[in-house]
């Protein structure tokens, strides 16, 4: 069975994942687009040779019988209204991030979901399909390394456009760490701190560069992200577990290892594309498969998404207050739970 899928949203990414359904992947085929710019969704029909409908909105693209997934990749703003329609016509839907821009909004989606009565939405929070971070959960998992106690990570950018914010950092940024983190322990966030150090000569006036957030979760771990989007020397991403037993770290991208000039050296990515992208693969595939083995797809849940939503205003709240500020989430409907977080619940 092929999954036909309508594109909300024929942007960077959007283009992208057309890119990678339409040569790269397997089971999938775009049979419908759409874009609040009906020109670049037209043109985007010509430039990858898709047999596609160019439809004038998403809800009458969503509504067309041969649409069978709907992939969202518009802006954010937009996404909620195109997910509460798909779920409305009780179709799959697989959105980009953030699921919705607003905890309600992502609540909004949790329970039309519920309501529908079978898992229907994959957000798409890539990282927990990267191998480096399958390998970090799997030692963590197997008490490699015994309990986590500490995590130290660092999101770090070369450099940022102009209308990047300091808020940005949060809700563009530290979003991926905020879902990772929580899959990679299965414990969920208590509170979240945020805290200024010196900032960085090469940071804009408005930006506040770097951001220490400080976030704990209901078990006791502590977790540092170090978020500094003007590095200069590159995309780097790291992430160490300290347990009681031993370290894991996230696997280095690999590189070739040179000596010369008196100096052993190793580059590093400067595009961010580059460093996940067998993940965005893994994820778009995943949710294909899964949805012909299971009926429902299998990566991060509407839940994960009002996860990343709670904790992101939390951590928002946190820049402007400087106070440790609580994530209240509320018991996890049993709906969203899988069989191993139900049998430690029994
Ligand atoms: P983009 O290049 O600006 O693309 C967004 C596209 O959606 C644009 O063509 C925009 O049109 C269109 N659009 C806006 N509102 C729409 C609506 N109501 N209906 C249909 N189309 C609409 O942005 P992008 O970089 O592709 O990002 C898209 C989304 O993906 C964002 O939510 C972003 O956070 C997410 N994203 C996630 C990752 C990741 O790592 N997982 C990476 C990149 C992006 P106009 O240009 O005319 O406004």
């Amino acid at each position: 069975m092929t999954l036909k899928f309508g594109v909300v949203g024929t942007g960077a990414i959007g283009k992208e994942h057309i890119k990678r359904i339409t040569s790269s992947l397997c089971g999938g085929e775009i049979v419908a687009v759409t874009d609040v710019n009906q020109l670049a969704a037209e043109q985007v029909v010509e430039q990858f040779g898709l047999n596609a409908v160019v439809y004038p909105d998403d809800k009458s693209l969503v509504a067309a019988e041969n649409v069978d997934a709907v992939l969202v990749t518009s802006w954010g703003p937009a996404h909620e209204q195109s997910v509460l329609a798909a779920i409305e016509a009780g179709k799959y839907v697989f959105c980009e991030k953030p699921l919705a821009t607003t905890a309600e909004g992502c609540m909004k989606i949790v329970e039309a979901e519920m309501k529908h009565g079978k898992r229907l939405v994959q957000v798409g929070f890539m990282r927990r399909y990267d191998s480096g971070y399958v390998q970090l959960k799997e030692a963590i998992d197997t008490h490699t390394i015994g309990e986590p106690l500490m995590i130290r990570c660092a999101h770090r950018n070369a450099k940022v456009d102009a209308n990047y914010t300091t808020e940005m950092a949060i809700s563009d940024t530290l979003v991926h760490e905020i879902d990772v983190l929580h899959w990679l322990v299965g414990d969920d966030y208590k509170s979240v701190q945020v805290v200024f150090p010196k900032r960085t000569k090469h940071a804009l006036d408005h930006l506040q560069d770097p951001q220490i957030i400080m976030m704990e979760t209901n078990s006791g771990i502590t977790i540092h992200v170090e978020v500094f989007v003007n590095c200069q020397y590159g995309y780097d991403i790291q992430c160490e577990v300290i347990g009681e037993e031993g370290v894991a770290n996230l696997p280095e991208v690999p590189s070739v290892i040179t000596r010369k000039n008196a100096t052993l050296g190793a580059s590093i990515l400067t595009d961010w594309k580059q460093r996940f992208m067998d993940a965005y693969d893994k994820e778009l595939q995943d949710f294909m498969d899964s949805i012909k083995t299971t009926g429902e797809p299998n990566g991060p849940t509407s839940w994960d998404g009002y996860i990343v939503a709670v904790t992101s205003d939390a951590c928002l709240k946190a820049q402007q207050t400087g106070n440790k500020e609580s994530v209240t989430l509320g018991e996890k409907p049993a709906f969203y739970k899988n069989e191993k977080e139900i049998s430690k619940t029994v």
